[in-house]
C-alpha cells in the first residue's frame, strides 16, 4: 500500500518536478577543457588557461573512473528537501576516504604541463603533512582558507580541482528533484558553495534565463535576470564589460554590478556565444574583474583555480 503525503510533501514532490534547478552534465569537465583551450588562443594569460585545460582534462578523466557515485540515502535526501538543506553540504561533510588518492592522481597528471616551480611542489606532494592539506581542503570547501605560504598557495588550485571532482561525481548521483527548489539564493542548493559567475542560457521559449553556477560541484541554479545574486537587490544594477579596439574583446561575459552590497558577479550570455562556460570564461576574463574593483566593486564569483594570499 502506498504511504499516504502530507500537504507538505505534496508541494514538495511538485516544486521538484518544475525544478528550477540544473544538475551538470557527465562531459562537464571535458567541455570546459575544450573552452579553455579556445580562449587560450591568443590570450596574454595563454599559458595559464592552457594549464587550467590541462588540469581540467584530468578532472574529467578522474571523474568518468568514479562514476557511477553513489546515491545519498533516501532519509537524508528528504529530509534535506524538506528543510531546504542542501544534501551534498560542503561545509560540514566530511572528505570521502580516497581524497587524497584523488589528489595525487590528478597533480600527477598535469605535473608535464606545469610551471617548473608547481613542479617542484608536486614532487614533494606524497610527503607533505597529510593533516595540513586536509585542513587546507576542508577550509577551501568552507570558503575560509587563509594562505600565506607558497607551498599551500600552490596546492590549493590542485585542492580546488580535487574537491570538484569529488562534489561533482556525487551531484552526478543526484536528480533534480532532489535539489530543494522553490527559493532563489545566493548558495548552490546542492552544496551550498559560492556561484562562480552566472550564465544566460537560451531557454525552451527561446529567450534567456539565468543561471548561478556553483564554484564547486557545478550544479546551476535559477536567479533573475537584473538581481544581485550576492543581496538581491534589484534597484541600480549596471554592467561592465572589457572594451578592446575593435569594440567589445568579451562581448559575451559582463559584470553585473550592485550599489547595495557593492559586489560583483559576472553573467556569461549563450545568446552572444553558445560555448561559453562560466568557469572557463571567467578565468580569461581577470581583467574585467581589475576594471571592477578599480570601479569600487568587489569580486563576488568563486573560482576554485584562483587563490590568493
Ligand atoms: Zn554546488
Ligand atoms: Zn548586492
Amino acid at each position: 500500500m502506498q504511504k499516504l503525503l502530507s500537504a507538505e510533501e505534496i508541494a514538495v514532490q511538485a516544486a521538484g518536478e518544475a525544478s528550477p534547478n540544473r544538475l551538470p552534465l557527465p562531459q562537464v569537465f571535458a567541455d570546459r577543457a575544450a573552452r579553455l583551450r579556445t580562449l587560450a588562443s591568443g590570450h596574454s594569460m595563454g599559458d595559464f588557461l592552457l594549464f587550467a585545460a590541462h588540469l581540467a582534462d584530468a578532472q574529467h578523466a578522474l571523474l568518468q573512473r568514479r562514476l557511477p557515485a553513489t546515491r545519498p540515502d533516501a532519509a537524508h535526501l528528504a529530509r534535506c528537501r524538506q528543510h531546504g538543506m542542501p544534501p551534498l553540504d560542503a561545509q560540514g561533510a566530511p572528505l570521502p576516504d580516497d581524497w587524497l588518492d584523488v589528489l595525487l592522481a590528478l597533480a600527477a597528471a598535469v605535473a608535464p604541463h606545469a610551471p617548473a616551480s608547481l613542479q617542484a611542489v608536486i614532487a614533494d606532494l606524497p610527503a607533505y603533512p597529510a593533516a595540513r592539506l586536509k585542513a587546507l581542503a576542508h577550509a577551501i570547501l568552507r570558503a575560509d582558507e587563509q594562505l600565506t605560504d607558497a607551498a599551500e598557495l600552490a596546492i590549493a588550485p590542485l585542492l580546488g580541482a580535487t574537491l570538484q571532482v569529488l562534489w561533482t561525481s556525487q551531484a552526478l548521483a543526484l536528480r533534480a528533484a532532489d535539489l530543494p527548489a522553490g527559493f532563489e539564493d545566493s548558495l548552490c542548493p546542492a552544496c551550498g558553495s559560492h556561484p562562480v559567475a552566472s550564465i544566460v542560457r537560451i531557454g525552451d521559449a527561446g529567450h534567456g534565463v539565468r543561471y548561478a553556477t556553483c564554484s564547486l560541484c557545478a550544479c546551476e541554479w535559477h536567479v533573475t535576470r537584473i538581481k544581485c545574486v550576492p543581496c538581491h537587490n534589484t534597484r541600480g544594477i549596471a554592467y561592465q564589460h572589457l572594451e578592446g579596439e575593435g569594440g567589445a574583446l568579451h562581448p559575451a561575459v559582463r559584470a553585473e554590478t550592485c550599489p547595495e552590497c557593492h559586489a560583483s558577479l559576472k553573467i556569461v550570455s549563450m545568446e552572444k556565444d553558445p560555448m561559453v562556460d562560466p568557469f572557463a570564461d571567467d578565468l580569461a576574463t581577470l581583467a574585467l574583474d581589475m576594471l571592477v574593483d578599480d570601479t569600487g566593486f568587489e569580486r563576488a564569483g568563486r573560482n576554485l583555480f584562483l587563490f590568493t594570499p
